[in-house]
């Protein structure tokens, strides 16, 4: 019986993010430029809080300057896209972050197209899209969650996957496209499988490479994975756990992290797998965007 090695996000992130904390002295001293966060937070999504005064904390303690706007939930879609007006305007401010989801008044699409391209770190306007999806990611920003699972699976499998099959399951805007993008891009011959997929565990069982973005608690099982795959899961989903007569509430990831270490050769935890990456990828991207609006090449 094997045992996956378990790729540890938590400490490959804080590894990402002292080269970040670094980098980001040395652009202070060498050329007075402090990176500038911002991110809108509008309404009250207890789970959206937690992130943003995740991604604040990270933030300061990579030396930048990091702002946070609250809007009140029933805040106006003009008043939204005016503080945006705002914040693409200050030459303070590199990246700009919409927490998601927004209140059903607000359309998603209208807010993140109205983001400069070039501070949209979180990689969603469309010109952003555009350039991942023709493979012209010189000065592309590329969504964070995909690109921190993109160093991890660099990490154990390298950066040319030449040869490699990959499955994603999910095919969002946010992971599941990007993903397949960047996968395809090294090289990887790629499978998008989502809810319509027919034979779902038969499409995963031939991947050397699976990521899992669903948002199902432990749908996929050992039985599913080839043996000696990569596993990613991406999912983040809260569950009722019994133990020691209690009930209480525990993360779970997509996969059923347990059973398909037995088989797989590698494979991401839930907690302390993606999610960590995610917040180190999107201080990376703040970087890049204040060295391409100041000039900088990147290094
Ligand atoms: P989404 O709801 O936008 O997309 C889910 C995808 O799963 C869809 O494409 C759908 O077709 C597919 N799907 C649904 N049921 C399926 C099934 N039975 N079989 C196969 N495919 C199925 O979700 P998302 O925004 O892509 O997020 C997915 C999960 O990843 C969620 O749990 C979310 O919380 C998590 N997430 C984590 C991070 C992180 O930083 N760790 C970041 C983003 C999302």
């Amino acid at each position: 019986m094997t045992t996956a090695r378990r790729i540890d996000g938590k400490k490959m992130a804080a590894e990402l993010s002292e080269k970040i904390t670094r980098e980001t002295a040395a652009l202070l001293r060498d050329h007075g430029i402090v990176p500038g966060l911002a991110v809108v937070i509008i309404g009250e999504d207890p789970a959206s809080q937690v992130y943003v005064r995740n991604k604040k904390r990270t933030a300061e303690a990579c030396g930048f300057h990091s702002v946070q706007h609250t809007l009140a939930a029933d805040s106006t879609l003009d008043a939204v896209l005016a503080l945006i007006d705002a914040l693409n305007n200050d030459s303070n401010i590199h990246g700009i972050l919409i927490q998601l989801p927004l209140p059903s008044h607000l359309n998603e699409m209208q807010l993140t197209q109205a983001v400069a391209p070039g501070k949209d770190v979180d990689g969603f306007h469309f010109i952003n899209i555009g350039k991942l999806a023709s493979g012209n990611t010189g000065d592309a920003f590329v969504p964070c969650t995909p690109a921190g699972c993109m160093l991890m699976i660099e990490a154990e499998l390298g950066t040319d996957l030449s040869g490699y099959s990959a499955v994603v399951i999910g095919r969002s805007n946010i992971v599941g496209k990007p993903m397949a993008s960047l996968l395809l891009q090294a090289n990887a011959t790629i499978t998008v499988a989502h809810s319509r997929t027919a034979d779902l565990p038969g499409v995963v069982r031939n991947a050397d490479i699976v990521v899992a973005a669903v948002g199902q608690a432990n749908m996929v099982k050992a039985d599913w994975i080839k043996p000696g795959a990569v596993v990613i899961d991406v999912g983040i989903n809260r569950i009722e756990v019994s133990e020691d007569g209690e009930t209480r509430s525990k993360l779970t990831g997509d996969i059923d992290y347990a059973s398909v270490c037995k088989v797989a050769a590698a494979a991401t935890p839930v907690p302390g797998g993606v999610g960590p990456m995610t917040i180190a990828m999107l201080m990376a991207n703040t970087l890049r965007a204040a060295r391409l609006a100041s000039g900088l090449g990147l290094n």
